[in-house]
């Protein structure tokens, strides 16, 4: 997608090799044009794989799920981050290691918000070792709804998150991939 990766080389800042940071527009605040196109852009890519909810993960997910399932016109749902122990019984729970802030959460699902008959089509911020991506399906095959597709606003393509998604069979798609973050430069895959 021309205007991410445009708005990537205009206000991304490469923090170092392996992190990116898109606080204007993406992580912080938010460009409500952009995630319109960027929601825009999943919705002409997933039009025909009957996709009936989106899920995400709190919080940079919302921002571009939301504004999917708006142009497909379908309920988007985040998973919680859970910090404490207790977790709701009624709940879909599983554990995702976070990359940038190197902890376990536990992430939950209120039961019954996705039922098996669901098209779940999971949208995130980032992709760097798929631990989020991978924690969402998860939660959907728990729930035992079936997951459609998964779209990817950032790809960082030389981590193992790619592949991983691949080698399980997912049908991937990401608006921006990213080869190398070297020598703070964003250098893109195509
Ligand atoms: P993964 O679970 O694929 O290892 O990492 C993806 C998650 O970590 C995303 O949900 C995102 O919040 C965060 N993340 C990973 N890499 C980056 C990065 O380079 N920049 C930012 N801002 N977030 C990242």
């Amino acid at each position: 997608m021309d205007e991410l990766k445009s708005r990537i080389r205009k206000d991304g800042t490469v923090i170092n090799s392996e992190i990116l940071k898109v606080d204007r527009f993406l992580n912080h605040q938010i460009d409500p044009q952009l995630m319109k196109a960027i929601g825009k852009a999943f919705a002409i890519h997933f039009q025909n794989a009957g996709i009936t909810k989106v899920l995400t993960i709190e919080s940079s997910g919302i921002a571009p799920a939301l504004m999917t399932g708006l142009e497909m016109n379908v309920p988007v749902l985040f998973a919680r981050k859970k910090k404490s122990l207790t977790i709701n019984e009624d709940s879909l729970t599983t554990d995702v290691y976070s990359f940038t802030k190197k902890v376990h959460n536990t992430v939950l699902l209120e039961k019954d918000t996705i039922i098996k008959e669901d098209h779940v089509l999971i949208i995130d911020d980032f992709l760097a070792n798929g631990e989020a991506a991978l924690g969402l399906t998860r939660l959907v095959e728990l729930a035992g709804a079936a997951v459609s597709g998964i779209g990817i606003v950032i790809e960082k393509s030389f981590q193992q998150g790619r592949g991983r998604l691949d080698r399980a069979g997912y049908a991937v798609y990401s608006l921006a991939r990213i080869a190398s973050l070297n020598d703070h430069h964003v250098q893109f895959l195509d």
